[in-house]
């Protein structure tokens, strides 16, 4: 087996005892494998090992991924979720070649995505970017924006929004962990408590998956646990 293989199972049974540990059904949670700074060789190792959701931050990275990722393993299909920060200019390339978008936290960019979606693709599923974490974070945005937003986005024609995400502010300190992500749930249920059909709740990354499951999540993001150190910036 390859180290990402043995990695893999090592995530997947951090997420089966977390989730048994708060008497949750492991099922529930999915692993996106965030696959940044690694090559094309590294995804096409975590898809034989039968991983299939994988998250990239930068368009042209990611779109290379996703060629040679087709051409080497044609008859697996894989989902894209995009969970970079999201500049005008590469939302067509967002809309044309993803299954989600994770961080949304504009309104023009929402409706951007949503025009560009090409018509034989399913709607874009879209989760709005929050901030849970005040001042000591730049991106996502507050609560009551996060609101507005969501609420747009349910009548855009080829978007589908899926719930919220969230990167917290990093620390060592499980209540502080878990603190930031309740502040997601609680946002979540609100939206709710508003009528709006979510399911989503996109939260928890290598170093705090347990605390994430432990509120609720739904998706967690995994980089470096699964395809080891980034050797340059995220
Ligand atoms: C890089 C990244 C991750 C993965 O982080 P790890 O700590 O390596 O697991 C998750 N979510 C987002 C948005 C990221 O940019």
């Amino acid at each position: 087996m390859s180290t990402i293989a043995d990695n893999l199972q090592a995530v997947n049974k951090r997420i089966a005892d977390a989730a048994h540990t708060v008497s949750r059904d492991p099922h529930e949670v999915v692993l996106l494998a965030v696959s940044k700074t690694f090559g094309p060789d590294a995804v096409i190792d975590a898809a034989r090992a039968g991983q299939r959701a994988f998250g990239e931050n930068y368009v042209q990275e990611a779109l290379n991924k996703i060629h040679a990722l087709h051409s080497t393993l044609p008859d697996v299909k894989l989902e894209w979720h995009f969970i970079g920060p999201i500049q005008s200019n590469k939302t067509r390339s967002i809309a044309e070649n993803f299954d989600w978008v994770h961080s949304v936290d504009r309104e023009k960019i929402a409706l951007r995505l949503s025009e560009q979606r090409p018509a034989h693709l399913p709607p874009l599923n879209v989760c709005v970017q929050v901030n849970v974490s005040g001042e000591a974070s730049k991106s996502g945005v507050s609560a009551e924006e996060a609101i507005r937003i969501a609420h747009a986005i349910t009548v855009m024609p080829r978007l589908r929004l899926r719930g919220l995400m969230a990167i917290p502010e990093p620390t060592e300190d499980v209540k502080l962990q878990r603190a930031a992500f309740h502040a997601l749930r609680d946002l979540f249920e609100k939206l709710r408590v508003q009528g709006l059909i979510i399911d989503t709740l996109s939260m928890g990354m290598s170093a705090d998956l347990e605390a994430a499951i432990a509120e609720g999540t739904t998706l967690v993001r995994v980089g470096t646990a699964i395809f080891g150190v980034r050797s340059r910036a995220p």
